[in-house]
């Protein structure tokens, strides 16, 4: 089978109340639509979608359950108004994000029966997100019978990662008995742009260090030596490292157990640090949002500033230890929603590397948004370097390599 037979790759990502889809052409490497259904299993569910790059649009639809959202999705794809294809059986591949493959997969992998008892395995692990993963799989599975879909997992790059850096030091058993260990996030997206920095920097990357900021509402920044990720900031959970949106990121443990017998609940506790800390917890005005930080803190807001400051303290600690422990680095990358737009956000991170070599060039990262672009000196020993990231589109390119290495084999 040539790679033709794969041009069009629908990319679907399931959550628990909503349905992501977006249809690529592959040898044209255009989007040729997409969209999202919002609030599926509510009376009030809701389809976004938009051809090509035209103006979105939006109505009330009826979506008991993932798989009415996709069928509603897929009736826009082939309507003859609103359609970008003639027939759903031009779609020749799904790809879906699977958030957890725990150590069952390192790479990602042609969906089967298999597959799916493997998923649900994990889904101890990611108790919000395999299951939601999975019901989009069973939705695809119904309306597109005879296609070919594979998992692509946000896990499986960081199985890369050496034992010394994903082990926990707490009792062996609770890795043996639980599978407790570091096993890191975003992996699609760091992933991405690790292969477009390298393109970008004219090397292989295999002869490449690179650090990866993904920063979005979630963030997490990962080393990367010669393709294989060394450490990372998210850990068990996505709950780890970084300072976010609305998690807390690293904090001393007892931390837990003093609230805990101050007779706050672990639901409660849970509920704090994951959607009520972070910048949202320190900034003075409730808001997990960087460009309402960065506002509250331009207008004078002594604890949007602070928060500002914390933020950056944290992530150069990050990558000052990762730097370090690759012997070096190659490039700093920026991505995701804060790394790829926010000048006043990446200032305060790159103002405190300079004992590493890397010096913010203020007017480039003032211009600097949304595209790639460097945002250090020329003399800078070390470049930061802003890529957009494309998770969709990795998921799309994972989904054709998976495919064209199966039938490879199958030959
Ligand atoms: P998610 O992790 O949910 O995918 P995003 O990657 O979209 O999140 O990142 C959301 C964050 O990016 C928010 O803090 C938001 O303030 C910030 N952001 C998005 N666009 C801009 C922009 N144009 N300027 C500054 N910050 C931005």
């Amino acid at each position: 089978m040539s790679a033709k037979k794969f041009d069009k790759i629908l990319v679907i990502n399931s959550g628990s109340s909503s349905l992501k889809f977006t249809l690529f052409n592959v040898s044209s490497k255009t989007v040729l639509a997409k969209g999202l259904v919002e609030r599926v299993g509510t009376p009030n569910a809701n389809l976004v979608y938009q051809r090509n790059n035209e103006p979105k649009t939006e109505r009330g639809i009826a979506a008991e359950n993932h798989g009415k959202a996709l069928a509603m999705a897929c009736k826009m794809l082939a309507d003859p108004e609103t359609g970008v294809i003639k027939s759903l059986k031009e779609v020749n591949a799904i790809g879906h994000r699977v958030v957890h493959g725990a150590e069952e997969f390192s790479d990602s992998v042609l969906i089967t029966e298999d597959v799916k008892t493997g998923i649900k395995r994990c889904a101890d692990l990611a108790p919000l997100h395999n299951p939601a993963n999975l019901d989009g799989v069973v939705a695809c599975e119904t309306v597109f019978p005879n296609t070919p879909n594979v998992a692509v997992f946000d896990t499986a790059f960081h199985q890369s990662m050496p034992r010394h850096a994903y082990m926990y030091a707490i009792p062996q058993k609770f890795y043996d008995e639980y599978r407790i260990r570091k096993y890191g996030f975003h992996g699609t997206s760091h992933k991405f742009v690790m292969l477009a920095a390298a393109e970008f920097l004219k090397k292989p990357v295999e002869e490449l260090k690179l650090i990866t900021c993904h920063l979005g509402n979630g963030s997490s920044i990962a080393a990367i030596k010669g393709g294989k990720v060394l450490d990372t900031s998210m850990g068990m959970t996505p709950l780890a490292g970084l300072i976010m949106g609305t998690r807390c990121g690293d904090i001393d443990p007892a931390i837990i157990f003093f609230l805990a017998r101050k007779g706050i609940s672990a639901d409660e506790i849970d509920n704090a640090l994951n959607k009520r800390s972070g910048l949202m917890g320190i900034n003075g005005i409730e808001s997990g949002d960087m460009r309402d930080t960065v506002n509250a803190a331009t207008q004078g807001k002594a604890a949007a500033e602070n928060a500002l400051h914390m933020f950056g303290h944290r992530t150069a600690f990050y990558i000052g230890g990762y730097y370090t422990l690759m012997g070096g680095a190659d490039a700093i990358i920026f991505t995701g929603g804060i790394g790829e737009n926010s000048a006043p956000a990446r200032q305060m991170i790159v103002s405190r590397l300079e004992a590493i070599g890397c010096k913010l060039d203020d007017a480039k990262n003032k211009a600097t948004a949304g595209k790639t672009g460097v945002i250090t000196t020329d003399a800078s020993k070390l470049p930061a370097i802003v890529i957009p990231t494309d998770e969709e589109l990795m998921i799309a390119r994972e989904t054709l390599r998976v495919l064209s290495e199966t039938t490879k084999s199958t030959k």
